[in-house]
């Protein structure tokens, strides 16, 4: 059976993805940004017979090459040579969406359309003839509402329909008024006569992409002729000489104009009629109103974050502890049946407690992600961005910067390597460097349960609070962090943003939990595979070279000794009367404790001596002026590997040597226990920790994005430096306070 291509296109948030989920059955992220992804997804299912492949091309608004999605889907569209384009749009905001329509239909792609979410349009008091869009277009429309799957069997069929044709390219033309016309028409002779790029493109396609300056087909002209694209461009040139003098504009945007004009004219024809009164607010501009409102938007926007972060903290607590003590007792199984040795030290201390320390914050986790994925699907995460757009110009950066931010962990529990990705759809390259580099400065989800580990147990009182404080100081450190890089490094001018909020919706169900499900099992998947790895090297760090002979037979003798008097105090005891007995034993009770004291001592020097422990503890010197001792040291090196490693090693090193020893505790106990310990260096520590190097992956993503090493290491060096600087002014300040 041959194979038939087609493809899924529209604009960013028109339910592209929720219909090629409904048709190919595969789960995939459903969200609300432009931007988060450059790739497309492919799918499968047979129609009529016939297997068909199906691809989720990047959502777009138009087809020129401005950014990475709109190069990626003209390019697959052009080289892959789809049977038929599933142009999706959505109804409630038509005039937009058909903008890009427009586009297929001057490249003569066969498209078929469909007018997804009349849903909400007729909510909104929007009725859209479609029959009449089909004769006008000519080309078949048909209404859908993707998120239950109503009408996709018709547009399914209509798809076949067009496909089965097999027409060749058409391109529809659109009139670009008396002077542009007549120059594609000229242009449009010379790339027919030369051939000109004709395989790939229509021939009054490529004269338009060189009327608006496309780069892409620019450089693919001087490719296939240097001599033709020569000619073009000087005709071109001379037109736009033209056209600047007589109008004062590019033919870039007179092209624009006439699109719009002609997605007008359409309309016109009583395509849309409006049910509501035309002024009646409707219900997503009402709420707009208040929650986007210059004053009380930002208050309702802390309320709600504070309000995230209350549920989750709250609603968390118990299944926590309850995930705790599975560890525990995961623990305390393995030490009472397994013979003592170094396979018992690394389950219990390398995987047990390493990997642990991190599952334990899985119910945290999930309900952190429940909340955000309430505020992504229901839309208001995109009002959080539009607020930020006024803050953040004036710190340098751009209104496309938010989403970024956001994607990183600006809401707590994202990842800055998509964070970074992101920034692809940026267009100024100064921008973008500053949001590329600040980025990390955000608490992404393995930031989150070191912060959560260290809240929790110094700051048990005011969980919500603190995380909200330590989430607005991320924001605050890296506006101002961009502020200073704009005004040195990266100085240049700003460049102008418009936005487009997509309306309120509920969220569904299935759609939170599937959300909430994926980013979850995301998190398990990293405790299991790469810090699970890390938590073994980092272990066997902590336990090899182990102790040097000498010392090791010293603390043996001093057990010996130790026991034999324990011996010895049995042997008096039981030829003693009932009364003195309990003197007794009060005594031998004593001597039991020096021998837990010398085991504790001994696995304290063995992980100072061991190679992580060794160099811990020379990093002591400089590190104590942040309040660090060596364990903690090893455990933020570990950090660097991955964030989540910190708790994992805290959680080896700690169980592995320390004063206190009762191995079978939560780890926050035994940190808020240790005397090496104290809230003013759990603030410095969770002050270093937000803001210190980013985690490697990270520092990968920057130098492939940044297209050269040295901002990665800059980034690396500014935020150790940074951060560090920050920890010993507040442990030095916090000390003198005697707050600790
Ligand atoms: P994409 O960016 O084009 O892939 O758009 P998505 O598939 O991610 O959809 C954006 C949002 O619109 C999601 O929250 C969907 O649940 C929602 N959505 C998609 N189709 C419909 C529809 O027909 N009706 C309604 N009410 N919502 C829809
Ligand atoms: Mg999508």
């Amino acid at each position: 059976m041959n194979k038939f291509l087609m493809a899924l296109a529209g604009n960013p948030n028109a339910g592209k993805t929720t219909l090629f989920n409904h048709l190919t059955g595969a789960r995939q992220h459903v969200g609300n940004y432009p931007g988060i992804t450059v790739d497309y997804k492919e799918g499968s299912l047979t129609l009529d017979n016939q297997h068909v492949i199906i691809t989720d091309l990047p959502g777009t608004y138009s087809l020129t090459a401005y950014s990475e999605e709109e190069v990626v889907a003209r390019d697959y569209l052009i080289n892959q040579r789809p049977k038929v384009v599933i142009n999706i749009i959505d109804a409630s905001n038509l005039e937009r969406n058909l903008y890009l329509t427009c586009q297929f239909l001057e490249l003569g792609i066969p498209i078929v359309i469909a007018l997804n979410m009349i849903d909400v349009a007729k909510d909104r008091g929007i009725k859209i003839k479609a029959e009449k869009l089909t004769e006008l277009l000519g080309v078949p429309v048909i209404p859908i509402i993707a998120r239950n799957g109503q009408g996709t069997d018709e547009l399914m069929t209509a798809a076949m329909e067009v496909a089965r044709e097999n027409k060749p390219w058409i391109p529809t033309h659109i009139s670009y008024g008396e002077d542009l016309d007549e120059t594609i028409l000229d242009l449009m002779a010379i790339i027919d006569e030369q051939n000109f790029l004709t395989e790939s493109y229509p021939s009054r396609y490529t004269a338009i992409k060189y009327l608006e300056h496309d780069d892409l087909i620019l450089s693919k002209g001087q490719d296939e002729s240097k001599t033709t694209a020569q000619t073009i461009e000087s005709q071109v040139t001379s037109v736009s000489d033209h056209t600047l003098k007589t109008t004062e504009v590019f033919p870039e945007s007179i092209i624009a104009d006439h699109r719009y004009g002609f997605i007008k004219s359409i309309l016109r024809q009583g395509i849309v009629t409006h049910t509501f009164d035309q002024d009646r607010l409707h219900i997503t501009d009402r709420i707009d109103k208040v929650l986007t409102n210059r004053f009380f938007g930002p208050v309702a926007m802390l309320l709600i974050l504070f309000g995230l972060y209350q549920f989750t903290f709250t609603w968390s607590e118990i299944p926590v502890g309850w995930m705790e003590n599975v560890f525990v007792f995961l623990g305390d199984t393995v030490r009472n049946n397994m013979a003592e040795g170094p396979l018992r030290s690394m389950l219990i201390s390398g995987v047990i407690d390493g990997v642990g320390g991190v599952l334990g914050f899985v119910p945290l986790i999930m309900f952190m992600f429940l909340g955000i994925s309430i505020l992504e699907d229901s839309g208001y995460l995109a009002r959080v961005a539009f607020m930020m757009d006024r803050i953040f110009r004036i710190f340098g950066l751009h209104g496309s910067s938010v989403m970024p931010f956001i994607i990183s962990g600006g809401i707590a529990g994202g990842c800055a390597v998509p964070g970074v990705m992101a920034t692809r759809t940026m267009r100024s390259p100064k921008e973008r460097m500053a949001t590329l580099l600040t980025v990390p400065f955000m608490n992404c989800g393995a930031k989150v349960p070191v912060l959560a580990l260290l809240i929790g147990a110094f700051f048990s009182d005011h969980k919500a609070s603190y995380m909200m404080f330590f989430t607005l100081l991320a924001w605050l450190v890296a506006l101002i962090s961009a502020k200073i890089l704009r005004s040195t490094v990266l100085k240049g001018a700003p460049t102008p943003f418009v936005m487009e909020l997509p309306p309120y919706r509920f969220p569904t169900a299935k759609g939170l939990a599937i959300h909430t499900w994926e980013r979850t099992w995301q998190y398990i998947k990293k405790a299991g595979t790469v810090i699970l790895a890390f938590s073994v090297v980092l272990w066997a760090m902590m336990t090899y070279p182990g102790l040097p002979e000498d010392e090791a037979a010293n603390f043996e003798a001093q057990r010996q000794a130790i026991m034999s008097d324990i011996d010895a105090e049995k042997i008096t005891q039981s030829s003693e009367d009932a009364t003195a007995g309990e003197e007794l034993s009060t005594a031998s009770q004593e001597l039991q404790d020096q021998l837990t004291t010398i085991d504790v001592i001994e696995s304290e020097a063995a992980l100072r001596h061991s190679l992580a422990g060794q160099i811990g503890t020379s990093l002591e010197p400089i590190s104590q002026m942040a309040g660090f001792e060596w364990r903690t040291n090893i455990a933020l090196m570990g950090g660097f590997a991955a964030k989540e490693v910190i708790v994992s090693t805290l959680g080896t090193a700690y169980s592995m040597g320390e004063i206190e020893a009762d191995a079978s505790q939560p780890l926050g106990d035994r940190l808020l226990e240790s005397p090496h310990w104290n809230r003013v260096i759990a603030v410095s520590a969770m002050l270093f920790i937000m803001f210190y190097a980013p985690c490697f992956v990270t520092v990968i993503c920057i130098a492939k994005e940044a297209g050269t090493w040295k901002w990665a290491y800059f980034s690396m060096a500014f935020n150790t430096v940074f951060a560090f600087i920050l920890s010993v002014a507040v442990y030095q300040i916090g000390m003198f306070l005697g707050l600790g």
